[in-house]
């Protein structure tokens, strides 16, 4: 894929975003896109971040680390190339790219993930909760994050059930985890041809994210991370808050894992 390639396919999922919202009778700007970049290269990313794609999301702590430290340093110090739109060079951009974790997280990756990402949206247990927050209270830093439940058969990642699910929710509400903001919900739809598996898959984490919002009133859970390339369009029309596309954007995963 040349820059061009990723830069014309940006706009036009945005653009089938967009369209995709109005039909459901939403506006385009209800739905963010979080770019999947795993699996892609620094030079790809930015690309994208060039044509003002400044969300990202990556699966692999590893790997998201030593790209986005790269690309924060080069963010920071105003040296992505082409990057100012009046091409003015050395002068740092208004918000510098940002990125989501979106992969199961083992414990020990936890406090790397914290350092480098503004969302994790794959909260799967309370171990992992509870790991953040004790990261995020070191490093003095507070962290959006999602809850990622299990909606489809195939899909194996996130909370099985709404009772582990309601138990970490309370203990948010509690305050037992300061230095976490649960921003909502997120999941994968089963990977399948049947429209209808996928189109329930998302149905049933909205109406969970209703009754959420109703049993916990205080919590400022109203994120919906759900949508990718094959289904992203159900997703939007289901009530979708932001997709996450990879391979629509980037093309196929060629680039191995750092
Ligand atoms: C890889 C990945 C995506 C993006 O998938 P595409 O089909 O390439 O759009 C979205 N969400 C999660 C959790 C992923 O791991």
């Amino acid at each position: 894929m040349t820059d061009g390639d990723i830069q014309e396919n940006l706009a036009r999922v945005l653009s089938d975003l967009a369209d995709a919202a109005r039909a459901a009778g939403r506006q385009g700007s209800d739905v963010q896109l979080c770019a999947v970049s795993k699996f892609h290269a620094v030079s790809e990313i930015l690309a994208a971040v060039r044509a003002g794609q400044l969300l990202f999301g990556e699966n692999r702590v590893q790997e998201a680390y030593a790209k986005f430290t790269e690309i924060g340093g080069l963010a920071a110090a105003g040296s992505i190339p082409g990057m100012q739109a009046d091409g003015t060079p050395g002068e740092k951009p208004d918000r510098l790219p940002e990125l989501h974790i979106i992969g199961t997280l083992q414990l020990n990756k936890v406090k790397k993930a914290v350092e480098i990402a503004s969302c994790i949206q794959s909260v799967d247990r309370e171990d992992v909760l509870a790991e953040i927050e004790k990261r995020c209270a070191a490093l003095g830093k507070t962290i959006r994050v999602l809850f990622e439940m299990h909606t489809g058969e195939e899909s194996k990642a996130g909370y099985a059930d709404e009772k582990a699910l309601y138990a970490s929710l309370e203990h948010c509400a509690k305050g037992t985890y300061p230095h976490v903001i649960p921003s909502g919900l997120m999941t994968m739809a089963p990977f399948t041809e049947d429209k209808r598996l996928v189109r329930k898959s998302f149905s049933t984490l909205r109406e969970l994210s209703g009754k959420i919002a109703r049993d916990f009133p205080s919590l400022p859970m109203t994120e919906l991370s759900m949508g990718m390339s094959g289904d992203y369009r159900i997703a939007v029309e289901e009530g979708s808050t932001m997709v996450r596309i990879g391979t629509a954007i980037f093309g196929p995963r060629t680039v191995q894992a750092v």
